[in-house]
């Protein structure tokens, strides 16, 4: 039996954000337009509204994608006038997808894992696009110290379903016992580590902890990666 370390991606080891400003800026660019932070926040803002109406039902995902980039459109300098929104969508997507940035040390961290963690073994466990996922992995060099990459597109379910969980378990041939889920989000990851019964490390978190720690029976929290590799050191040594 290994210690499988079943990791959340965005937010825990890579930085889903910054690749999104990384992009947007880049893809603006290449089609003459100006690009800011303020730009960058307002294309988020609406962004998220436009997802919370496709949850809704009320927008398609065409829709969603065509309206986030002419809204973008016009924010920015320059003449957007003969571009295609969704075409500067897909090369927003494409370019994220090879332009992974780290949370900061998270390479150093894992590495620390692997070196010094008998039968360590690091999985991905993520809920997203595989295109984008694995493309941002590899471009970071972290992907050379997986073991696996679990994606919620692929497997047709996602987290927190204890089947999305049941699946990797089935994959790597081993108990729940040897896993622990470590993530940043109570509603995906430490709810699914529940709902299917595992150790959990909450990342990063914040407001109330201990109440949130009770509700989703979470078993660590950890506030760096220094506090995470002491935490997963001593789980696997116990
Ligand atoms: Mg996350």
């Amino acid at each position: 039996m290994h210690h499988n370390f079943l990791f959340d991606l965005d937010q825990t080891l890579l930085d889903f954000h910054a690749s999104e400003y990384k992009a947007l800026g880049i893809v603006l660019n290449e089609n003459g337009l100006s690009f800011s932070d303020e730009i960058y926040r307002a294309f988020i803002a609406y962004n998220k509204s436009l997802w919370l109406e496709l949850e809704k039902g009320t927008i398609s995902r065409t829709e969603l994608f065509t309206r986030r980039f002419r809204d973008v459109f016009s924010r920015c300098e320059g003449d957007s006038s003969g571009l295609d929104p969704l075409k500067v969508n897909d090369a927003f997507i494409r370019t994220m997808s090879v332009n992974g940035v780290l949370m900061d040390g998270a390479l150093a961290f894992v590495r620390r894992l692997k070196d010094n963690i008998p039968d360590a073994r690091i999985y991905i466990a993520s809920n997203g696009a595989t295109v984008n996922a694995k493309g941002r992995l590899a471009s970071t060099g972290l992907d050379r110290y997986t073991d696996g990459v679990f994606i919620s597109e692929e497997m047709g379910v996602t987290k927190p379903d204890a089947a999305f969980f049941e699946r990797i378990l089935e994959q790597i041939g081993e108990p729940g016992s040897s896993c622990i889920m470590i993530g940043d989000s109570l509603t995906s990851d430490m709810l699914g580590a529940k709902n299917a019964s595992l150790d959990s490390v909450w990342f990063m978190p914040s407001g109330n902890i201990g109440e949130a720690m009770a509700a989703y029976d979470i078993n660590y929290c950890a506030s760096s990666f220094e506090e995470l590799y002491e935490i997963l050191r001593e789980w696997s040594a116990g």
